[in-house]
């Protein structure tokens, strides 16, 4: 088998040409263009003002009636103990003290409509009684009108079209909330505990390692609803944008989920170098990454590198379990994943817009990919250059960024705010130890 070393190449000159071998995707790090200042997205920062409830987005527990009727929340309880509550009627979601809430996106990406309309989807029995115990209650009519009406707002619907909708197509928009197959995931604060500036956003990284596993377990579960939920969905893409350069439409830390009819061409290229290759990921990805030092953390259950050929600075996270897709995993294996998961973000610090990107065969994928998460740091705007070639440059090269990363995890692994795993020499390096096509 190839040893991918024509796909990371130094030129005399310094130059570092590299190409994912995955996506094929090309990409130079140019020596003195590293050292181009970077946008940090930095502002002044501001005092707080303390409220009793969060009150700073849309997403923040004073304005939960602005978001849709909750599928599931999880709340803590006196001694840590953590619960999952269920369909809540609206009198009571003011209540509580929430780790996470699950709601549809009340702008779907893939809407109710596209469903009901080209495949005949409709509300399952157990949605339908939900929805009908929702507006049963005085409380729950109204937020969910209430929601159907700044949806059409927000549609660009006029106050008078609004007024003359006949309430019962109203009712059968608001289908989308109870049935919908876009989801989001949102953690219930907005700034970290005991914030004293704006800047103290609460990100992936400053969770605990238990939220952070609760967070991602959390995000599993809706996965699996969703599948259950929707039988015409092929595969429910997960991602996290964090900060709004990142694409997100608050700073207030959550996931989206979105059930798809297809794979998407990145999965189907992924599943087809599989079928040619079933070892593609330890060949390519794995082995490739400890030849070249590029692994910079490792447990049982995870190994952590800096990959090559990103057109943004990107960590990667792999699953070394024998079970593929994320649902499959133990409970164990989920949370050895989810901490090294953490520990990049944490390591990363707040202030780094990123998107966070999972991979895992599709449902009806008879392919076998191990279950991997991308850390795409949004900091570098491309341009022309990049658009006329195809060849992009990132500034920062894989080696830089583990070099960034490495002595990071040290401190927060002393500082005992990540799990303890190995990180850079201490790790493994055992080659092929992603175990995800033996089953
Ligand atoms: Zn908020």
């Amino acid at each position: 088998m190839s040893n991918f070393n024509n796909l990371y190449v130094t030129m005399p000159d310094g130059t570092l040409k590299h190409k994912n071998p995955l996506s094929g995707t090309e990409v130079w790090t140019v020596p003195g263009r590293a050292h181009r200042p970077q946008e940090t997205f930095d502002r002044p920062k501001q005092k707080l003002i303390a409220t009793p409830i969060e009150n700073y987005c849309d997403f923040c527990a004073a304005n939960y009636f602005k978001t849709p009727p909750e599928k599931s929340r999880l709340i803590t309880l006196p001694h840590h103990a953590i619960e999952k509550q269920v369909h809540l009627p609206a009198c009571e979601i003011k209540n509580g003290n929430v780790l996470f809430r699950r709601i549809g996106n009340l702008f779907e990406i893939i809407t109710y409509a596209y469903w009901s309309k080209n495949y005949g989807y409709k509300l399952t029995s157990l949605q339908q009684q939900w929805k009908e115990s929702y507006l049963s209650l005085p409380e729950g009519y109204q937020h969910v009108i209430q929601m159907v009406d700044t949806k059409l707002k927000l549609g660009n619907k006029t106050e008078k079209e609004i007024a003359n909708l006949p309430i019962d197509e109203k009712l059968s928009i608001a289908d989308a909330f109870f049935g919908g197959s876009h989801e989001l995931i949102i953690v219930g604060k907005h700034y970290a505990p005991e914030a004293d500036f704006d800047d103290q956003l609460l990100s992936s990284g400053n969770l605990s390692p238990e939220e952070h596993y609760q967070f991602i377990k959390f995000t599993i579960d809706a996965m699996v609803d969703i599948y259950e939920n929707n039988r015409y969905v092929r595969y429910v893409t997960i991602f996290q944008n964090w900060l709004k350069p990142a694409g997100a439409s608050f700073n207030h830390l959550h996931k989206q989920l979105v059930g798809i009819d297809e794979w998407g061409s990145s999965v189907e290229l992924e599943c087809s170098l599989v079928n040619k290759n079933p070892n593609i990921y330890n060949d390519a990805i794995i082995n490739f990454s400890i030849f070249h030092n590029l692994v910079f953390a490792e447990n049982d259950y995870a190994i952590a590198l800096s990959e090559i050929g990103h057109r943004y600075p990107t960590l990667a996270i792999y699953s070394k379990s024998t079970h593929a897709r994320p649902e499959e995993h133990t409970d164990n294996e989920i949370r050895g994943f989810s901490d090294i998961l953490h520990a990049c973000h944490a390591a990363m610090g707040t202030a780094i817009p990123c998107n966070e990107e999972w991979y895992f065969s599709p449902k009806d994928a008879l392919s076998v990919m191990p279950w991997h998460v991308l850390i795409k740091w949004r900091t570098i705007n491309q341009a022309g250059f990049e658009g006329g070639t195809k060849i992009y440059i990132n500034p920062v090269s894989p080696e830089a960024l583990r070099d960034k990363i490495v002595p990071a995890l040290y401190t927060l692994r002393q500082e005992k705010k990540i799990a303890p795993f190995q990180i850079a020499t201490e790790c493994r390096f055992n080659l092929n130890s992603l175990l995800y096509y033996q089953k």
